[in-house]
């Protein structure tokens, strides 16, 4: 399968004003993603996971800033473009036609003050210049039909409309000019259990029909189980452990997967404790040293607290533990940028 997007080594910190040192909320995080993938990025929260997101869509602002890595783009008969080096001129041509976004809340990305079907002939009309209105509003139908909302929907007002219904507007919205990557953070979390399954499932055969990839931020792990092919687990602004999502769930490899696995109900609220894992995630810009996981690792031992584990092939996957990674152990000091 086609690679659309390689993510190299991306680092990305928040800067603080000297003397202070930055704090690092993702950290050398280096992925390959294909066409029509869905690749589910999970952890809790404070973990650099929306960060991720922004950085993907360079929507990040200060004080957040790339500080390192690259993140090409294989457009479709184009030239692989770094969205990283990129201008903002060039960018704004690539986000809803090649990258969307779908964000928490649904009235961040609707007008309040427009009716959906305008939303919708707008966005349309920016990247089909030639595309006649009453062509938009029918391309518009289709879309939103196909996330389960009825035309006749297409008149009225966001606040009109459910929250369920707004946010599977928002998911059509950014299918509208059919890009290739949909970034989505955490796009359930504002509607209950029936509705977020509707959602994944129509998530799901759109990308049947579009043929698009997505990136989906979650701190649900179990909700990616259903939804990815494959899944990065971050913990303290690293990708700890990857793998297709099957493999994930049966075999994890890190301590720390196997318990967000076991963890029940799913987390909602920040820092709360996990059932699975006692303690809380580090903050980002105090973590631990050696595996930022050992204060709360039952199977940590010697090389934990002094030595970072590099994120190795292992079990069809990747894991970043020293339990799966003894040739790391023996290999010396631990290179300057990772302690
Ligand atoms: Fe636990 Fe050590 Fe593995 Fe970290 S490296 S997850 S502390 S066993
Ligand atoms: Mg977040």
């Amino acid at each position: 399968n086609e690679v659309l997007l390689q993510v190299k080594n991306l680092t990305v910190e928040y800067v603080q004003p000297a003397p202070e040192p930055g704090v690092v909320a993702c950290r050398d995080l280096t992925f390959d993603l294909h066409r029509g993938e869905i690749l589910g990025v999970a952890g809790e929260s404070g973990c650099g996971k929306s960060t991720l997101i922004t950085a993907l869509t360079r929507l990040q602002r200060m004080p957040a800033v790339t500080t390192g890595g690259e993140i090409w783009l294989h457009r479709d008969g184009g030239q692989p473009a770094d969205l990283v080096q990129l201008s903002e001129r060039a960018l704004r041509r690539l986000r809803w036609s090649e990258i969307a976004i779908v964000m928490q809340s649904a009235m961040d990305a609707l007008n309040p003050v427009m009716r959906l079907g305008a939303q919708f002939a707008d966005a349309l009309r920016e990247h089909h210049r030639d595309m006649s209105k009453k062509a938009a509003w029918a391309r518009a139908a289709e879309l939103v039909a196909m996330v389960g909302i009825s035309p006749d929907r297409l008149r009225a007002y966001p606040h009109e409309l459910s929250g369920g219904m707004r946010q599977r507007a928002s998911i059509a919205l950014a299918l509208a000019c059919e890009p290739s990557l949909v970034v989505m953070d955490e796009p359930t979390t504002a509607v209950d259990v029936v509705m977020q399954r509707q959602i994944l499932s129509q998530v799901l055969q759109m990308r049947e029909r579009l043929g698009f990839a997505v990136v989906f931020v979650t701190h649900d792990l179990s909700l990616l189980l259903e939804l990815a092919d494959r899944i990065a687990i971050m913990y303290a602004g690293r990708v700890v452990e990857m793998g297709a999502a099957r493999d994930l769930y049966s075999n994890p490899q890190h301590p720390y997967t196997r318990g967000l696995r076991d963890s029940f109900p799913p987390l909602f609220a920040p820092r709360q404790e996990l059932h699975g894992i006692p303690g809380t995630p580090p903050s980002l810009s105090s973590p631990p040293p050696g595996c930022a996981f050992h204060p709360r690792c039952t199977r940590r031992f010697e090389p934990c607290d002094d030595r970072t584990p590099l994120l190795v092939p292992s079990g069809g996957g990747h894991v970043a533990c020293h339990l799966h990674s003894t040739a790391g152990i023996d290999a010396g000091p631990v290179p300057e940028e990772m302690s």
